[in-house]
């Protein structure tokens, strides 16, 4: 399992990245995927060496440097070439650690970079997999035509579908009664890894932001079950901080509907 990030208090320079990440507009699997890098989950081969791969350490791609996150997302020749390709106007060298220049571009770049940011190193790192089990990779301005083909698709679909933006903190969150918080709690899969990442954001009924978690869980076998994941994390999370007076909103109808089915059941049973 994977360890809250739950912003809170102000005064964390992360805050702001937490919430950027979550609400921006870019599928969920791309959101995890950026979540994990920050925090130094993503299985590099040099993370890795931490957990006893004892294989060779090298860049997949260009065999020049050590993988570290940084290298493959930033550094490596491919990563220059498709964020120049893409015409993001990031930093080209890294100041710091891999979050560190994250947290920068999250404040530096416009929105429609930003989106375009996420996107384009969640595509870098599945190149880098692909490379891994197949042992095939695209070149740079495929992976940048690929990915905002994509993207552009995903919007798309988002448009035609705006009931499922509501839950999603979209224009159309519709606020909580006076003085009662909304947690909206979302899941996504990653039906390769049979892992997932679950998240939620509270609010309180002036829409204004309260915290936020985050949340890895391995050993998942669908999108229903990462979203009832979702569910009962936001209830914990709720509870444990004494947080009663809130409603819980998530887009799985069909989680939603097992839930009361499950409360119905056992009022039966009392
Ligand atoms: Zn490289």
């Amino acid at each position: 399992m994977g360890e809250f990030l739950t912003s809170t208090s102000s005064g964390n320079p992360y805050e702001i990245l937490w919430k950027k990440l979550w609400n921006t507009k870019v599928p969920g699997k791309v959101k995890i995927c950026m979540w994990k890098a920050a925090n130094n989950i993503l299985p590099t081969r040099e993370s890795l060496s931490h957990k006893g791969y004892t294989g060779p350490l090298n860049c997949l791609l260009c065999s020049e440097a050590v993988e570290t996150k940084s290298h493959v997302l930033c550094n490596c020749p491919m990563a220059q070439e498709a964020i120049g390709a893409a015409n993001i106007p990031v930093a080209s060298v890294l100041p710091g650690s891999f979050k560190e220049w994250f947290l920068r571009q999250s404040h530096h770049l416009n929105k429609d970079n930003w989106e375009k940011l996420l996107m384009l190193l969640w595509a870098l790192w599945k190149n880098r997999n692909i490379k891994l089990w197949n042992d095939t990779s695209k070149n740079a301005q495929e992976i940048v035509v690929a990915t905002f083909t994509w993207y552009a698709q995903f919007l798309q679909v988002q448009k035609i579908q705006p009931q499922n933006n509501a839950a999603k903190l979209g224009k159309n969150w519709t606020p909580p009664s006076s003085h009662q918080l909304k947690i909206s709690v979302d899941g996504a899969f990653l039906p390769s890894n049979d892992i997932g990442g679950i998240g939620g954001v509270i609010r309180r009924s002036d829409g204004s932001f309260l915290a936020t978690f985050l949340k890895c869980v391995q050993h998942v076998s669908s999108p229903k079950q990462v979203e009832l994941l979702a569910i009962r994390e936001g209830i914990e999370f709720l509870q444990q901080r004494g947080l009663q007076d809130a409603c819980l909103e998530s887009d799985c109808q069909v989680a939603i509907q097992e839930i009361e089915e499950d409360f119905d059941l056992n009022e039966n049973a009392n």
